[in-house]
């Protein structure tokens, strides 16, 4: 049986680190790291995120702020408040929740962020510094930094001729992972829904990354023995053996099917979950060493 990459333990371990490097930096008199989160509407999955966000920077140390604004506000008043933080010294991270209301063009907000408080990773400047391998003072996605995390966990960091293979190619999980692999020295093939014979080429791959949505379509004879798999999906389905009416969160592979082949894979949930939130802290607390002139911390 593969081993189980506990996501929620690596989450802890990043969580500690950074509430000891925050207390680092107030140690030397520099800054508190803050982090303002942004919501608009009332959408309540993201009410649910937002405050477990914001939950989290207080855990940190962190100076923490909420604006939430209501589903009218104009484009011009959301671009407002965002220029507002990016003059505040005391904002080191800015995170406007998605989905932004239809009025609003979400690009054009996030573009306005300054790159260097993005700790979400999605301007434009923080994808080139990736995309060209500028890795020190690049944001990069929390979702797929994460996931490379647990990857080190188990196969170290220099991944030199490894193959891997991401199923999906989102700009927020997909081609940000397949970056960091390439970064990593790994050879990378990115798969899609026009990818032909999926099932062979995934079967060459030591290190298996799938961030799809759709559940369970990863079957276990998809993987290669030995592999690491690493399964970003978050899927809810019925679970009618629970009760009526009740539901389970399921990943893109199936779970006990390639936990038998594989060398290490993460749960759903407890294993890719937990990181996206740690990792968030983990770049706030970055942008404020990086704002105090200090060496970027490396987790
Ligand atoms: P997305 O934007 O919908 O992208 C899905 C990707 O999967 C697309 O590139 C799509 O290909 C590809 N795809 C769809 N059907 C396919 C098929 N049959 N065969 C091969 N590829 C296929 O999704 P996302 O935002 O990247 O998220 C992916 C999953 O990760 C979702 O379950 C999401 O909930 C989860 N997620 C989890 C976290 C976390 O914190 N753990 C964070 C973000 C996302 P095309 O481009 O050709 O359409």
């Amino acid at each position: 049986m593969a081993e189980v990459i506990d996501g929620k333990s690596v989450a802890a371990d990043v969580v500690s680190k950074v509430k000891a490097l925050t207390a680092e930096l107030s140690a030397k008199g520099a800054t508190r790291p803050g982090l303002a989160v942004v919501i608009v509407g009332e959408d309540p999955a993201s009410q649910v995120y937002v405050a477990s966000k914001s939950r989290t920077a207080k855990e940190c140390g962190f100076h923490s702020l909420q604006h939430t604004l209501p589903a009218e506000t104009t484009e011009e008043q959301l671009l407002k408040t965002i220029g507002d933080l990016n003059a505040d010294p005391s904002i080191h991270g800015i995170l406007v929740q998605l989905p932004l209301p239809g009025h609003i063009d979400a690009g054009k907000v996030i573009q306005t962020i300054a790159p260097e408080k993005d700790v979400d990773g999605f301007h434009f400047i923080n994808v080139g510094k990736l995309g060209t391998g500028e890795l020190e003072t690049a944001f990069v996605p929390c979702t797929p930094v994460g996931s490379m995390l647990l990857i080190q966990r188990v196969r170290g960091k220099d991944l030199s001729g490894l193959n891997a293979i991401v199923v999906g190619r989102s700009n927020i999980v997909g081609k940000p992972m397949a970056n960091l692999l390439l970064a990593a020295n790994c050879t990378v093939t990115i798969a899609h829904s026009r990818t032909k014979d999926l099932p062979a080429l995934a079967r060459t791959a030591d290190i298996l990354v799938a961030a799809v949505g759709r559940p369970e379509m990863i079957k276990g004879d998809w993987v290669k023995p030995g592999a690491t798999v690493i399964d970003v999906g978050i899927n809810r389905i019925p679970a009618p053996e629970k009760g009526e009416g009740k539901s389970r969160l399921v990943g893109d592979v199936v779970y006990a099917e390639a936990a038998a082949v594989a060398g290490a894979i993460t749960p759903v949930p407890g294993g890719v979950g937990p990181m996206t939130i740690a990792m968030l802290m983990a770049n706030t607390v970055a942008s404020a060493y990086l704002a105090a002139g200090l060496k970027r911390p490396s987790f």
